[in-house]
């Protein structure tokens, strides 16, 4: 008999997002029974519930930072036991047999990841995701969590901190790189910490200077408005690698130029519009502009621990159940700090 669970789920693009009850798997071989305590609201989760990506299946059920603990486990389960704090990213699933899965890149599987929502899963039904009180998932797609870590502020990095982490370690941030993080929001605040935890000089570029004396606390050196001319003018072939978190198009060749020689400029930001890049911006420092999609299941777990070690934990507004849809308007307004989790203990019913 499947689980029948309470959860919160979007009816529709423009109706407000609710309770609903949704059925959950029943536990398989290799399947985790996790009660969710606490799940992230990503920008990512707003730009599909409204359609900014396409195709929706309504009623859909958000949510892809979810921490909790493990309530029973499959007869061929090893990696987690009961009673263990666990938690899932944006995936619960992939082919696991091409090349990108193989080598751990599961987020660039050949056949397409299983996200953790509005995914046709193996079994043909579509995934559901974390604003809900249980969850069951494939034991190679769930994540143990360090001790070190909080269950409270842990969730945001099963998104926000992959997705900052697994970039600034391809392009090698540390001691001696200049890192410009570009929003300073859920991902941006995440990119900060990781960055300078890691070594590396970090300028925060966002759209005014309210958010300065956070940034400066993270760890960033300096902080700039990009509403000021000035900025782009005095920091012009300053970087070598900036992280762009912007959940809206910007002008990338304004933020190209800021570019040392050999630069990179990578895109996690995912605003489903097409950017234009003049080529000369690329042409003419040898600079390259890339993107990035959250980390493989290793690299997230090594993201986890090097969290642990480093004391690097998301700065989070724990909210009620009910208070998801005034979230969603202020993570729209760029008024989130700096991430919004929902403590899903306000889900369960009487
Ligand atoms: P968020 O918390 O809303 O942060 C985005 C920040 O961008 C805002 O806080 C704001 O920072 C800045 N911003 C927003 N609108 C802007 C505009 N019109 N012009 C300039 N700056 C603007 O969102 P998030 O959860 O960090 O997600 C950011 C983006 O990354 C989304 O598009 C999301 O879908 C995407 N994402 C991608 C991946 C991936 O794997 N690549 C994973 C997760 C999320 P300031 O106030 O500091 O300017
Ligand atoms: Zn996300
Ligand atoms: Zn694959």
């Amino acid at each position: 008999m499947p689980l029948l669970v309470d959860a919160y789920a979007a009816p529709s693009a423009h109706e407000p997002i609710g309770r609903a009850t949704i059925a959950r798997r029943d536990v398989g071989p290799h399947d985790i029974l996790i009660e969710i305590a606490y799940a992230g609201i990503c920008h990512s989760d707003i730009h599909t519930v409204r359609g900014d990506w396409g195709e929706v299946n309504y009623p859909l059920v958000p949510g892809h930072e979810i921490v909790g603990v493990v309530r029973e486990v499959g007869a061929s389960v090893t990696r987690h036991s009961v009673g263990d704090r666990v938690g899932v990213g944006c995936m619960v699933d992939s082919c696991r047999t091409c090349a990108n899965c193989r080598s751990g890149h599961e987020q660039y599987c050949t056949a397409g990841n299983t996200q953790t929502y509005n995914s046709v899963d193996r079994d043909g039904t579509v995934t559901q995701g974390g604003y809900s009180t249980h969850v069951v998932v494939t034991e190679d797609f769930v994540l143990s969590l360090p001790d070190g870590l909080e269950l409270e502020s842990a969730a945001p990095l099963l998104c926000a901190g992959i997705t900052t982490y697994s970039p600034l370690m391809r392009w090698g941030a540390g001691p001696g790189t200049r890192v410009g993080v570009v929003g300073l929001g859920g991902l941006g605040h995440m990119a900060v910490k990781l960055a300078h935890a890691l070594g590396a000089e970090v300028t925060v570029l966002s759209q005014s200077l309210k958010k300065a004396d956070d940034g400066l606390r993270m760890g960033a050196r300096e902080f700039r408005a990009t509403s000021d001319p000035g900025t782009f003018a005095d920091l012009a072939e300053s970087m070598d690698l900036i992280i762009n978190t912007v959940s809206a198009g910007l002008d990338i060749d304004r933020y190209l130029e800021l570019l040392a020689r050999d630069g990179v400029l990578v895109n996690v930001g995912a605003p489903g519009v097409p950017v234009d890049v003049d080529i000369f911006s690329l042409i003419l420092r040898r600079r390259s502009f890339a993107g990035s999609a959250i980390g493989g299941i290793r690299e997230t777990q090594e993201m986890l621990e090097f969290c642990a070690s480093h004391a690097v934990a998301p700065e989070v507004e724990l909210i009620s159940i009910d208070q998801v849809n005034e979230a969603y308007e202020r993570v729209l307004g760029s008024d989130v700090r700096y991430r919004f989790v929902i403590d899903i203990s306000t889900l369960h019913q009487g």
